[in-house]
């Protein structure tokens, strides 16, 4: 986020202040998510004996943060050291919320997540932006986030930000390019809606939101994404892994086959020619008809449980090929899980089994070093869950910022 960090003037109480309104904000939080189910809401006195600041402190700490909102007091929840009851906290989810964005080759999407990570808007709007020039796609986006503004102040949710998830390269405000979209060096506006907007890759965004939604998934794994395009999103020890010039993970554009077709990214032969949505639509004998609507996922999941053999076939040759270059990256980089995600969460129960095989085949430590293929949590909604959860984080990063400026 690009929120200003606190001034320079009363440089070590405001900032000892506002690490000791995260410290206390962090530990409420990591106990309370609706994604760790049974952990009880901390009174003070845990929260001190935790922390390891003074129960003063944390006592004033709390009392600022529930002033502000992110934090509510749930009642007597718990019994303190001397045996009376003592007062739980939780993330106050009618205080700060976040705007997740996500534009794609054929949809828009919008969804409003609030502090405590329930979901309290989403929609989807499917349109083809192939035939739409950037800055008509961006004003449906920006359409669309006008909905969910207008969503959450019915709801008394005040959003923190807004952050947009988009197919392609992504450096500072600007998508320098998004193959499938057509786009070159496109701005995404700095606000919408009197909202601070800013942008990443999709897939990026969504192994956060994965990471964030499934306390199952072990700290490093890759997420794939499938969409038209294929990226990853590459997480080591709970830390995106983006690349020294932020570009990592476009794993859509590893080659497969040097002289096969030519992909939008200019290059010959990548993976997106051989397990792209349009590839397989195509391999399956239903090509995008060029003014119709095209085979859904949907659709695809259907004629495969059906046993329509041409999709069923041209699963498995997708699922070969994700195969090839996942097992490249796992020789690389040793990871030992592979989220699939996107549109090839729904397609997990065809494309295991051929991925799985390529990976014990291809990664030479596959022997003693097993890797893991399993469905993404969040599915098609994980991007624009994971965009709203980079706003929430934010706030509870720093909820000096959050207080001082736009929380009040
Ligand atoms: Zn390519």
């Amino acid at each position: 986020m690009t929120h200003p960090r606190p001034g320079p003037a009363p440089v070590r109480q405001a900032s000892l202040r506002g690490h000791n309104l995260a410290v206390v904000l962090r530990d409420v939080a990591d106990r309370t998510a609706l994604d760790r189910p049974g952990g009880a809401d901390p009174s003070r006195a845990e929260i001190a004996e935790r922390t390891g600041l003074s129960r003063a402190t944390v006592s004033t700490m709390v009392d600022e943060l529930i002033g502000a909102r992110l934090l509510a007091e749930t009642g007597p929840a718990s019994r303190g050291a001397v045996g009376r009851p003592s007062v739980g906290l939780r993330l106050d989810p009618g205080g700060a919320a976040g705007l997740g964005l996500e534009v794609n080759v054929d949809y828009v999407a919008a969804c409003v997540v609030d502090l405590a990570g329930a979901v309290r808007y989403h929609r989807i709007r499917h349109v083809d932006l192939r035939t739409r020039t950037p800055r008509r796609a961006l004003a449906e986006v920006e359409t669309l986030a006008g909905r969910a503004v207008r969503s959450a102040a019915r709801q008394d949710l005040r959003l923190a930000g807004a952050a947009l998830a988009v197919p392609g390269l992504v450096q500072d405000q600007l998508v320098r390019l998004a193959p499938n979209l057509g786009w070159v060096d496109v701005a995404v506006p700095p606000e919408w809606h009197r909202l601070p907007v800013t942008v990443d890759n999709e897939s990026n965004l969504a192994a956060l939101g994965e990471l964030a939604a499934n306390p199952a998934l072990p700290r490093s794994f890759v997420y794939v994404s499938g969409e038209v395009g294929i990226g990853a999103g590459i997480v080591v020890d709970g830390e995106l892994v983006r690349g020294s010039r932020g570009f990592s993970g476009e794993l859509g554009h590893l080659t497969i086959h040097p002289d096969g077709p030519v992909c939008r990214c200019g290059a010959r032969g990548c993976l997106e020619q051989y397990a792209g949505q349009d590839a397989i639509r195509a391999a399956a004998g239903r090509p995008v008809p060029p003014d119709g609507i095209p085979t859904s996922v949907a659709e695809f999941v259907a004629l495969a449980d059906a046993g329509n053999l041409p999709m069923r076939n041209a699963l498995q040759h997708a699922g070969e090929a994700l195969g090839v270059a996942i097992a490249g990256l796992v020789n690389l980089i040793d990871v030992a899980t592979v989220v699939l995600g996107g549109s090839f969460a729904p397609l997990e129960p065809w494309l295991r089994d051929p991925i799985a095989g390529e990976l014990a085949r291809r990664v030479v430590a596959a022997r003693w070093a097993p890797v893991d293929v399993v469905p993404s949590v969040l599915g098609e909604d994980a991007a624009v869950r994971g965009a709203a959860g980079s706003v929430i984080r934010a706030v509870l990063d720093d909820p000096a910022t959050w207080i001082n400026g736009a929380g009040r």
